[in-house]
């Protein structure tokens, strides 16, 4: 079992392709107000990050499926950075996690479950790299807290990584990046693929299993 690493974006090969086309992309259904003007005053020039609707649907339910519990939830992003006409940006097209080691305001990887994430790296089908990582804030919104921003230094300090943190329970999503160092706020956008349904519905089931996103039967039936 090979073990992935955290590419940088040196490393990663860069393809050139257009991204999603305006009607294959919508905005998250629980961005802020602000994320929302946000997401219009970028609309016009294309978004750094694309997040696929079934990578979505994964962190999403991850983090309710812990919501009564009031944990913390976490997990990486995979998916492959583009270019296009001079500008970059990356595309989250899945997720991996494991078992976790949570409370309700902290969560890491359960240092004993390395190898169930490694299995679940291998069993992704497509060739990936980890473009950052998402995790919940339970009922206290959606902000870098410093534990948060030291992860994002050590691990994902490129321009094309991102961290999505959702609260499940103000139904709030937000992506965040780090430019010299500082966090800044990034705007994104949901796409499908064209085979996809473009249905996004407004209701999520509660998953009541303590199974992982990536071992399947997370997404919620729509
Ligand atoms: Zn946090």
């Amino acid at each position: 079992m090979s073990h992935p690493l955290i590419v940088g974006r040196q490393q990663a090969d860069v393809r050139e392709a257009p991204p999603p086309s305006k009607d294959r992309i919508k905005a998250h259904k629980w961005l802020t107000l602000r994320c929302q003007s946000e997401y219009r005053s970028q609309e016009a020039t294309g978004f750094e990050l694309y997040i696929s609707k079934v990578a979505e649907e994964k962190m999403r339910n991850h983090a309710l499926m812990h919501v009564e519990e009031r944990k913390e939830v976490m997990g990486l992003m995979l998916g492959s950075i583009f270019r296009y006409a001079g500008r970059e940006y990356t595309v989250v097209r899945d997720v991996a996690t494991t078992d976790l080691d949570a409370t309700e305001v902290s969560v890491r990887f359960d240092p004993n479950a390395f190898e169930k994430l490694f299995a679940c790296l291998d069993d992704i089908g497509f060739r990936y790299v980890i473009v950052g990582w998402y995790h919940s804030h339970p009922s206290y919104h959606c902000y870098m807290s410093s534990t948060d921003v030291q992860t994002q230094r050590g691990m994902f300090n490129m321009r094309c990584h991102s961290a999505v943190v959702i609260d499940p329970v103000n139904r709030e999503i937000e992506a965040f990046y780090l430019e010299e160092g500082k966090v800044r706020s990034r705007p994104f956008a949901i796409y499908w693929d064209e085979y996809q349904s473009p249905y996004y519905g407004t209701t999520v089931r509660m998953r009541h299993t303590a199974e992982a996103p990536c071992q399947g039967a997370v997404t919620g039936p729509r």
